[in-house]
């Protein structure tokens, strides 16, 4: 019996290899009918025997490209004498017009990469080999729709045999828009001062012979150019911080495959499945002891930041080269990746590396590598770029908007009648290159999804550049509260109805509150349109400015004069001020000169970190955090240290003193910092049962920086679930303000809603 189908499909399936897929199953099924991309996906016309069209529909989601996601699959009968035509056919006649979505970049696929290595394959050893379903995307259009025109291989024709891959249906390469070989494709060239030295195969030489020889090598991968140097070669790794001028902070590493990964690292299989995912991002995985990866990479630090070669540049580089290379990216400080090869940038990469391997294929859009880690078989994000970038979230809301997002680790996010688009990470907002990446990226955002933003969303911050830059642009400015934002990251990304009341815990470095004090541990009830502090740590005074952020010393001096404890020179962070420091210290705070109060919970962990001498000054953000956790994770389970719960405040005083108590008793600072960790959890765990049922909220929500401690979330996560309410937090974007852009669109896109609820209430 013959019969027809009409299927329309939603999710990632454009610019995936999603319809040579279909044509491909629906071929080899002896169905005829057709496929089209429409505005949310791809629509399917398919018509043949019964038995054949169900094995069809049903392997559309069991055997798709790798890359590709579908969302929702609807399928409904159709006349078979309505389905025109005698074969099945790519329609491309219906394209125009429509907004297709933006595929992100997708890591080199198997069959490509054994194409690479097959000396027969007429793309043996081609250091830009894709296909429909694998290489750059989002990273060289320029416009839409997704089309070799509008990439930045507009340039290259194709020669011959590549056209006619690309035009036949049957081919892995059908629409593959960067397709290209070695005769008609983008060529290698090795740089040495600003001189090209050599090209092609020669120049991927070159670039190996430094490697091996424990040089520096300026890589020009899928978003920009990376540093990368010998990661079992301890006078190379040193001499990359030096040029970096990042003394610390650990560097990624980069290996060829899965089994080089497992043998580097011990890895579960949730860390195993983001590793090979077709995002590839970074993970932070567990080292192994003894895998030769020198401490220099991550000092201090038990986790490495793993990733799998995702281009095949990186892939000739390790078959070659040595087994485990850094890879961080080439950049200054917070200033966005390098990824052009003007002369300026040149110049910079001179500096940083001996040899610069670049080629003539140009990177039109800046990405760094993303950076997940997997908490109790779950996925995090930290860094949300290549590979996520720029995939929408939809959650309710409507109207035209553009949140500017943060001040450290930017990120924005357009959002036009439900659907919102994060950039992928711009950088700290406190240089020029990172405000010029920012300005270029929303107009092309705008562009992009041709949105014209009916209303600019910032922060209350008001000297975040981001916020200085809204106030400049035409057209109404509003502001979202930090925390709420953080709290509404979650709302959005979790698709929850924006009249929702949840309890949110946002917990973090610094915001601007509403009150003119700074805040970051706070209890909000919030839905998208408003936000009521019901609970929040108690305020302590702190230095201004970004110093007690940077020395969690003075943290720890200000906990300890707000909880009634001496200086007492036995102290860690009073050793390390030293008696000059602490008679500046102790006016400043007497005289409330240059001092704000803060609720900052990020400034309690500092403060902890410095009185176990953890660290007492943080070459990078959250560094004194991150060592407290890895010490607490040392420790065996323990009994948390309480704060003092009254009213809508929790007091750390009691927290500290017995934290200076276990030190006076001699107990070991892994078991202490434990000992805090658990308090945290407690008191989490003691707010949501006094709020929850009060307030009758409909979810709980933990975000903010503080919760990407994996010890925090981990144990959070463990005591909260099962109970009466779900517990939310960032699965999608980042918990940090990298999240932030979403958190506020969601706010603006549903503010009227907002209006009209409150309006609805006085009548
Ligand atoms: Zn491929
Ligand atoms: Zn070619
Ligand atoms: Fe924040």
């Amino acid at each position: 019996m013959t019969v027809g189908r009409h299927i329309e499909i939603s999710g990632v399936v454009q610019g995936v290899g999603f319809r040579p897929f279909v044509h491909r199953l629906a071929t080899g099924l002896d169905l005829r009918g057709r496929v089209h991309n429409s505005t949310s996906g791809v629509e399917i016309e398919v018509a043949g025997g019964a038995a054949s069209v169900g094995e069809f529909v049903a392997r559309l989601s069991s055997d798709g490209p790798r890359a590709a996601r579908i969302d929702h699959l609807c399928s409904t009968p159709a006349e078979p004498t309505a389905i025109i035509g005698e074969h099945f056919t790519i329609d491309r006649s219906s394209d125009s017009g429509v907004p297709a979505l933006v595929p992100p970049d997708i890591a080199t696929c198997a069959e490509c990469l054994a194409e690479l290595f097959d000396p027969a394959n007429r793309r043996h050893r081609h250091p830009f080999i894709t296909c429909a379903g694998c290489g750059p995307r989002f990273t060289i259009m320029t416009a839409l729709p997704y089309d070799r025109a509008r990439t930045t291989m507009s340039d290259f024709e194709m020669c011959a045999r590549c056209h006619s891959e690309y035009t036949s249906p049957d081919d892995r390469r059908h629409h593959a828009q960067p397709i290209a070989c070695l005769d008609c494709g983008p060529v290698l060239r090795a740089e040495r001062d600003g001189r090209a030295e050599a090209r092609g195969d020669a120049a991927l030489h070159q670039a190996v012979d430094t490697l091996a020889a424990g040089g520096i090598v300026a890589v020009k991968g899928i978003g920009g150019f990376h540093l990368a140097c010998d990661a079992r070669h301890r006078d190379a790794v040193s001499e990359l911080r030096r040029r970096k001028g990042r003394p610390d902070k650990p560097f990624a590493v980069m290996v060829r495959d899965q089994q080089a990964a497992e043998s580097i690292a011990s890895l579960d299989e949730a860390e195993l499945d983001e590793l090979c995912s077709s995002a590839r991002p970074i993970v932070l995985v567990e080292a192994r002891a003894g895998n030769g990866v020198c401490d220099e990479v991550a000092p201090g630090n038990p986790l490495l930041g793993l990733v799998i070669a995702y281009a095949p540049i990186h892939h000739l580089l390790l078959d070659a080269g040595p087994e485990v290379l850094v890879m961080t990216s080439a950049n200054i400080g917070g200033e966005p990746i390098i990824h052009r090869d003007d002369q300026g940038s040149t110049a910079r990469l001179a500096d940083l590396a001996d040899v610069m391997l670049t080629h003539d294929r140009p990177i039109h859009v800046p990405c760094d590598d993303s950076v997940v880690r997997v908490i109790a078989g779950q996925t995090y994000p930290i860094r949300r770029a290549r590979g996520y970038a720029p995939l929408p979230i939809s959650a309710a809301g409507s109207g035209a908007v553009l949140a500017v997002g943060g001040e450290l680790k930017n990120t924005f996010c357009v959002a036009r009648d439900g659907r919102y688009w994060l950039s992928q990470h711009i950088g700290d907002m406190a240089n020029v290159a990172s405000l010029e990446a920012f300005s270029s990226g929303v107009a092309q955002f705008c562009e992009m999804y041709d949105i014209e933003p009916e209303v600019v969303v910032s922060d209350r911050h008001r000297s975040y550049m981001t916020s200085r830059w809204a106030h400049r642009q035409a057209g109404d400015v509003v502001t979202a509260q930090h925390h709420h934002a953080h709290v509404a990251s979650v709302m959005a990304e979790h698709g929850l109805d924006p009249r929702a009341k949840v309890l949110g815990f946002a917990f973090d470095g610094a915001g601007a509150g509403d009150d003119g004090s700074v805040w970051g541990g706070e209890v909000l009830l919030a839905d998208a349109g408003s936000s009521h502090r019901v609970a929040h740590l108690s305020p302590i005074r702190v230095p201004g400015g970004d110093l007690v952020a940077e020395q969690p010393r003075l943290a720890a001096l200000a906990h300890l004069r707000a909880a009634g404890l001496p200086w007492s020179a036995a102290l860690a962070p009073v050793a390390s001020v030293g008696e000059a420091g602490l008679d500046l210290f102790d006016r400043q705070l007497r005289d409330r000169r240059n001092s704000v109060m803060t609720s900052s919970m990020g400034r309690l962990f500092d403060a902890v970190a410095s009185l176990l001498d953890r660290r007492q000054v943080n070459s990078f953000e959250a560094h004194a955090a991150m060592d407290l956790e890895i010490a607490a994770t040392r420790s065996e389970p323990t009994i948390g240290h309480r704060f003092a719960i009254d009213g809508v405040s929790f007091d750390a005083a009691p927290v500290i003193r017995a934290v200076v108590d276990d030190l006076a008793a001699g107990t070991c600072p892994d078991i202490v910092a434990r000992r805090f960790h658990e308090g945290v959890v407690d008191l989490v765990v003691e707010l949501v049962h006094r709020l929850a049922p009060h307030h009758a909220v409909s979810a709980v929500v933990l975000s903010g920086g503080v919760f990407q401690n994996a010890l925090l979330l981990r144990r959070c996560m463990a005591e909260l679930s099962g109970g009466p309410v779900p517990v939310l937090t960032n699965r999608t974007v980042p918990a940090n303000d990298g999240g932030l852009a979403l958190g506020q669109a969601f706010i603006a896109a549903n503010r009227r809603l907002a209006v009209s609820v409150s309006s609805e209430e006085t009548v």
